[in-house]
Formats: C-alpha cells, structure tokens, sequence
C-alpha cells in the first residue's frame, strides 16, 4: 500500500513523536507500517522517509540508496557527495550523536517540500543509536550522504525539517534546475 506523504504546513510535520518499546516493534500493527513505508518510499522514490511524513507520530523511519539510482548519477557529483550504497535500514528512536567537526554542504530536497531544494550543513560524520526492525538495539556508523539522510530523517522525528536549517537565500525551485538533485 503506498501511503499519502503530507506536504510542509501540515501539523504532523511539526508535532514530534512518540517512542516505541521493543515490544511494539514485534507488532503486527508496526511491521505493517514499516512495509507500507517502504513501499511509499520506493514508489516516491526517495532515499528515505519518516513516520511523521504520512501522518505517524512514532519515532520510526526508513532509509535506503540504492546502487542503481546512484549509477544513474554523474560520477563525479556522486563522489563529491560521498553518497555510497545504503541498504534497507529501519529506525526507531533513534538518537544522534555526531562525530567529530567535520561538516558538508550540499543541496537537499524532502519529500514533504516537493518540487523544492536549498543547501544545507550536516555534520559529515554521525553515529546513531537506535532499536532496528525487530527491536534490537543497534549503532549505525556513518558519513557522507549517509550521515545526510540519517540527520535529514532524524530531524523529522524531532518535528524539524531541512527549512529550518537551510541557507534560505539557496532555497529554489528544484525542478526549474534539473540535475541539482539526483
Ligand atoms: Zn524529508
């Protein structure tokens, strides 16, 4: 089932997120959510999404980037990003701990910001504690655009999005510059 992705104004951007514990991740209810995520993301397509993207207050998201989206970037660009295969990965209550000084800057969009894309400083390396898709605890280690969609879905479980971290004055019209986005 490919859920409805709720676009920047609507309040379930903004209003946070609940936990899960370990045993409503088993759920029926919260596997389903997941394959349904899962599914939205792909048919986006995006390289991830948060609950709070179709109208679910848990702190819960999915992320992915694929190797043959990548290959369909300029080689060049996908390097200067260090955007890297990613697999499936399902996060709940994740917490964000940065690693290091080390910052990127480069041009982000949102699936809840569509047709929008603006820079935007991430710290270029993260770790993340969080419970993965059968409630075990896990540490993801990651950099480059990795790092990127961690922080990016991160915020949103915190009812932030990239708006409000973006140099506004590089806040344009993503599909009036093809190729600014891969
Ligand atoms: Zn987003």
């Amino acid at each position: 089932m490919i859920l409805k992705i709720v676009q920047v104004g609507h309040p379930a951007l903004r209003s946070g997120t609940t936990a899960l514990s370990p045993a409503q991740v088993k759920s029926p209810e919260v596997k389903m959510i997941i394959e349904f995520m899962r599914a939205t993301m792909y048919d986006a397509p995006g390289v991830g999404l948060a609950a709070p993207q179709v109208g679910i207050s848990l702190a819960l998201a999915v992320l992915e980037d694929r190797a043959d989206v990548i290959a369909t970037m300029d080689p060049e660009e996908a390097k200067a990003r260090d955007r890297r295969p990613v697999p499936f990965t399902v996060i709940i209550n994740p917490v964000l701990e940065v690693v290091g000084e080390g910052t990127s800057t480069f041009a982000e969009g949102c699936l809840s910001v569509s047709g929008f894309a603006a820079r935007v400083a991430r710290a270029t390396k993260v770790r993340v504690h969080a419970l993965d898709h059968k409630g075990e605890p896990q540490v993801i280690e990651a950099e480059g655009w990795h790092a990127r969609i961690l922080q990016h879905e991160i915020d949103h479980l915190n009812g932030g999005l990239y708006i409000d971290k973006m140099d506004t004055r590089t806040f344009l019209d993503s599909r009036a510059n093809p190729g600014l986005l891969p």
